[in-house]
């Protein structure tokens, strides 16, 4: 297995875009990416699609707790939660508008194969407005059973798997309620994925197409540049 490194080509600090649909899905999806990544230098962008106050409070707390130190952008949407296919062109303007203020490396967002609404939504609008990024799709563990397959892999060390439930339980308590909001459910998850890639913790993405650059090899000029 060989490891391939996260980092900007330009020799800046990485730049990362993440965007969820409600308050925590990001964080459950990659905070354990974040809080790995959040260890060298880096640019966030984050942006939450719906949300009332008290969850964007939340979402701000969540920001800063993952990716402490970060140069970070937080924009908080308030779209209708649960009917994001109806807001389509809303969806689509805020992420055109996103992608007009930044240039990131990378994005986390969900999957086009989630069966959540809203999240499926953005999952359908990233590839369409962002088309030179490596897209890492997260995936959230749900009452749906849509846990699917996935294509790569980020091991995690056994702190930084509890220093994410910790921080789950801690920035997020107006959802501590829920009867799937457990260690067992996160760390499980996180255990089946560390063993899939052989690690003990690990979060899982899709990705639908990535480019790999030999060493040697310096990209040509696109038609564009012609
Ligand atoms: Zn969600």
């Amino acid at each position: 297995m060989l490891p391939l490194p996260i980092k900007a080509s330009s020799g800046e600090p990485l730049s990362v875009l993440a965007i969820g649909a409600h308050p925590d899905d990001i964080e459950i999806g990659a905070g354990g990416l974040l809080l790995g990544l959040a260890e060298s230098e880096l640019r966030a962008h984050y942006v939450v699609l719906t949300g009332t106050a008290e969850r964007q409070q939340e979402a701000r707390n969540a920001a800063h707790s993952f990716m402490p130190g970060a140069d970070l952008t937080i924009e908080l949407f308030d779209l209708p939660e649960g009917r994001l296919p109806v807001a389509w062109g809303g969806v689509k303007e805020i992420l055109e508008g996103v992608a007009r203020s930044c240039s990131p490396d990378v994005i986390i967002a969900p999957s086009l194969d989630d069966a959540h609404q809203d999240h499926r939504t953005i999952g359908e609008l990233v590839p369409t407005v962002f088309r030179d990024q490596l897209y890492l799709a997260y995936e959230i563990p749900k009452w749906d059973g849509d846990i699917s397959r996935p294509s790569m892999y980020v091991p995690l060390s056994t702190s930084t798997a509890q220093r994410k439930v910790e921080l789950l339980h801690k920035c997020f308590p107006s959802q501590r309620g829920r009867d799937w909001w457990d260690d067992e459910v996160f760390l499980g998850m996180a255990r089946l994925r560390g063993m899939e890639c052989r690690a003990r913790y690990a979060e899982a993405f899709r990705c639908a197409k990535s480019v790999i650059v030999p060493a040697a090899f310096t990209p040509g000029p696109s038609r564009e540049d012609i």
